[in-house]
């Protein structure tokens, strides 16, 4: 059966890390990520682009409808509607739910992982936190890159996310924490949620790659 999985978890808490693993362990799964999507949209300097800025900027969602089409668009572009995919930072809201929902139809989502780390660790990581174009990330303390500053595969230099500021930070984690709720019961309601949890990584993959795991089989 294909998997098509989202990845719920405040920022910082390892959805990019934990996508890239289970990509290399599972080769079929194809992963979307807004934020990545978004970011490739400013460096382009596009309309979408110069909107997210203003948003990203400030820590601020985007409108639920541009980030549902957009994902769309992403499905179709790829060809994946009917195949495994991961989700990384959308559905966000239960009205991003409901509208990924009313576009994937038969395809609908079957497993929904929330990462439960705790807010002090996601503080501390993300203040460490270096990432290369690509959207690859690295951790100055846990998953430094082999050159500082440079990226492993291409050897181009790494930067810092201007959202990952203090201030900006503590808004996201806001917004994270007002949303989980809601976004919680409604894929509960789908009976498709699931959660795990830690402090590393290392710790998470596992248990995420045995749900994972036993939807893909
Ligand atoms: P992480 O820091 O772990 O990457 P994050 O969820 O804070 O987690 P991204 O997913 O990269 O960061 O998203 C960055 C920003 O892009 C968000 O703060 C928001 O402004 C915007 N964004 C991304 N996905 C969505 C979405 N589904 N709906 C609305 N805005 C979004
Ligand atoms: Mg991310």
């Amino acid at each position: 059966m294909p998997l098509r999985l989202v990845l719920l978890g405040a920022p910082g808490s390892g959805k990019g890390t934990l996508t890239s693993r289970l990509l290399k362990q599972m080769p079929r799964l194809t992963s979307i990520s807004t934020g990545d999507l978004l970011r490739a949209e400013i460096q382009s300097s596009t309309p979408i682009g110069r909107l997210a800025d203003a948003y990203i900027k400030e820590g601020k969602l985007l409108p639920d409808e541009l980030m549902a089409g957009m994902v769309e668009t992403e499905l179709a572009k790829r060809d994946i509607i009917d195949k495994s995919f991961l989700l990384d930072g959308f559905p966000r809201t239960p009205s991003q739910a409901l509208e990924l929902e009313r576009r994937l139809q038969d395809n609908n989502i079957n497993l929904v992982v929330e990462l439960d780390v705790p807010p002090d660790v996601i503080v501390g990581r993300i203040a460490n936190r270096w990432m290369h174009s690509s959207g690859r990330v690295y951790n100055l303390e846990y998953n430094p890159p082999k050159v500082p500053f440079k990226d492993d595969v291409t050897g181009e230099p790494l930067f810092q996310r201007p959202d990952d500021n203090p201030e900006t930070v503590r808004k996201r984690l806001k917004t994270y924490y007002e949303q989980l709720e809601p976004i919680k019961r409604f894929y509960q309601s789908r009976g498709v949620y699931d959660k795990v949890g830690g402090e590393t990584s290392d710790i998470i993959f596992p248990q995420l790659y045995r749900l994972a795991k036993s939807l893909l089989d």
